[in-house]
């Protein structure tokens, strides 16, 4: 099973930014997608899960073979696409809780949705799982919460949807190691109990050493420059993306 993406390219407010780019994700691996700021990772990101904003002008994502390349962003959810935002949003007045329950019976048809009672359970046992306090699900969504809180939440939905494939925008940004690792925990987890296959994007390489992605991707100015393994991250931590620019950007 594969996330294809094939010779797309992507429009933001009139101008081209995902520059024509061929890439297979797989279900059960993890695709590192790496870049400087500005080369259009979260760009792609939005384009895949069919943000409006994102106008795709050329080229086709194929989900388990299936074209949803103009599919509504909530059609590709229930189909197994999920996506954390690098920057989530604040919805003040809802509790986790009911954001959660939200988003798990959305994608669920309507006699198998999850009662309060049975979904209380659920929450509970991930919760559990991912050692965190219970009262946080009667938090309200990200309205004072920590990066690291937030970080959290982010891998509750993720632990809760159990998405076929994963798009996590920077999920390291902005945590300390010890979060670094319950996040890198749960991608591992989720990847070998659901083989969700993940497409983990990140400036850096430090979540990548408790990871073992499958492929690096390097994207720059909107078209993939390089492809490798783990040794390829290496590389760039020590290195920058120096090589990728021009003398006079590298040195910047
Ligand atoms: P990255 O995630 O790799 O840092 P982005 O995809 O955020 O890069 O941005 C790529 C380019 O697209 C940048 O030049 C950015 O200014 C532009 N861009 C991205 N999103 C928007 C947006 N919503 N409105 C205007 N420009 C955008
Ligand atoms: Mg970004």
């Amino acid at each position: 099973m594969t996330l294809e993406i094939i010779d797309l390219h992507v429009e933001v407010d009139g101008k081209e930014i995902i520059k024509g780019i061929t890439v297979t994700f797989h279900h059960g691996k993890i695709h590192a997608l790496m870049g400087p700021n500005g080369s259009g990772k979260s760009t792609l990101a939005h384009a895949i899960i069919g943000h409006p904003r994102y106008k795709i002008t050329k080229g086709r994502i194929l989900l388990d073979g299936e074209d949803i390349t103009f599919a509504k962003p909530t059609l590709r959810a229930r189909k197994g696409l999920f996506l954390s935002f690098q920057y989530p949003p604040d919805i003040p007045g809802v509790t986790i809780r009911n954001f959660l329950r939200t988003a798990v019976n959305n994608l669920r048809d309507e006699d198998t949705k999850y009662s309060v009672v049975a979904f209380q359970q659920l929450l509970k046992e991930k919760m559990a799982e991912l050692a965190i306090d219970p009262s946080f699900a009667n938090r309200y969504v990200n309205d004072g919460l920590s990066g690291g809180e937030k970080k959290r939440l982010e891998m509750l939905q993720l632990a809760m949807l159990e998405p076929k494939y994963g798009i996590l925008d920077e999920p390291d940004s902005g945590t300390d190691v010890d979060a670094l690792k319950i996040i890198a925990e749960v991608i591992n987890k989720i990847k070998r109990s659901k083989g969700t296959g993940f497409l983990l994007i990140t400036h850096y390489n430090k979540i990548l050493k408790h990871l073992e992605p499958d492929e690096v991707l390097v994207l720059v100015k909107g078209q993939m420059t390089d492809v490798g393994n783990a040794e390829l991250a290496d590389y760039i931590e020590s290195n920058g993306y120096a090589k990728y620019l021009s003398p006079r950007e590298g040195s910047s």
